[in-house]
């Protein structure tokens, strides 16, 4: 199973337009790794996108993905207000993109997003589903799991040959974890302890309410996944991806923080020669795509190398020589 970060940041996007907070500020300055749109996920398998923030257009390009599928989460607009793109996606395919909404959520989105236009203009051909029931898609079983909350959210489990992956982006306190074990879980980033924020959280702040602790979290998931990545990184939080990545390293190598276009991808470290084939696969995509660009090719072929699903590899290799 291959999935993307395609957007990593909270409820607002970083940087934010006017913002002059040290985050925006070097998101402005240095780009990269700085920047984070609003959370959503790319799987290669069906090419199946999970939510439409409102800067999921410019992500798409940005990532050079196509996707044929979407399913939501809920209906914030960090979720879902640049749903529009699918009109995009549709007319570029000459064909419906097919969306997948739960029951309970259908009429929020209607309510609040032009998913109604898209269906009658023939972009959107949408399957309403009974959350209890998993859905066959590409050879994966997706599952949604509905939070323990008055407004319908979802979080979603997606199961194939490689292992279990639970998407669970936000309002994290109220899923009812599932039982068993999972491969990768990406979930809403917790209360961070107080020592690695830039300024203490006060007494009264709602953080204290609304998120679960980054200890309880840790605890309630080690030994239950091999990789924990955490996303939807509030710009409000004020912290830089170094340290983020300082952090994670205070919890262990199977703990780390999401980026925009961050690549993860089972079963790799059971199987280092299946990884060997898809990093092959993949450079031979490359060469093919930009066949007729070797400007391009080169650049994708340097983010191929860069890719840290692969950094793994690299290192084999070197050792093996
Ligand atoms: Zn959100
Ligand atoms: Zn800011």
């Amino acid at each position: 199973m291959r999935l993307i970060v395609v957007g990593s940041g909270g409820s607002q996007p970083t940087p934010k337009a006017g913002c002059a907070c040290r985050v925006c500020t070097a998101a402005r300055r240095f780009g990269g790794r700085h920047q984070r749109a609003g959370p959503s996920l790319y799987v290669h398998e069906g090419a199946v996108l999970i939510d439409t923030p409102e800067e999921i257009n410019a992500r798409l390009v940005a990532l050079d993905l196509a996707p044929q599928a979407v399913f939501w989460t809920h209906a914030h607009p960090d979720h879902a207000a640049g749903m529009r793109v699918i009109e995009f996606l549709a007319q570029a395919r000459g064909r419906p993109v097919r969306g997948y909404v739960p029951h309970e959520l259908y009429p929020e989105l209607m309510r609040r997003y032009p998913l109604e236009h898209m269906a009658r203009r023939g972009w959107l051909e949408v399957t309403r589903f009974a959350p209890e029931r998993p859905l066959q898609v590409a050879g994966l079983r997706w599952m949604a799991l509905r939070h323990a909350e008055e407004e319908p959210i979802y979080s979603y489990v997606i199961e194939g040959a490689a292992g279990r992956v639970l998407y669970a982006p936000d309002h994290y306190q109220t899923l009812p974890v599932p039982e068993g074990r999972f491969a990768l879980a990406v979930l809403q980033v917790p209360r961070l302890p107080q020592a690695a924020l830039p300024a203490p959280l006060p007494p009264t702040h709602p953080a204290f309410r609304r998120f679960k602790a980054w200890e309880a979290v840790l605890e309630e998931w080690r030994g239950k996944t091999d990789r924990l990545v955490f996303t939807h990184l509030y710009e409000a939080i004020g912290l830089l991806p170094e340290e983020y990545d300082r952090l994670a390293r205070t919890a262990g190598d199977w703990v780390g923080f999401a980026h925009d276009g961050m690549a993860l991808e089972l079963g790799e470290e059971a199987d280092p020669l299946a990884l060997f084939e898809a990093f092959r696969a993949r450079q031979e995509e490359i060469a093919r795509r930009y066949a007729h660009d070797p400007r391009r090719m080169r650049e994708e072929m340097r983010k191929l190398l860069a890719d840290p699903v692969y950094q793994r590899l690299k290192k084999g290799f070197r050792r093996g020589s």
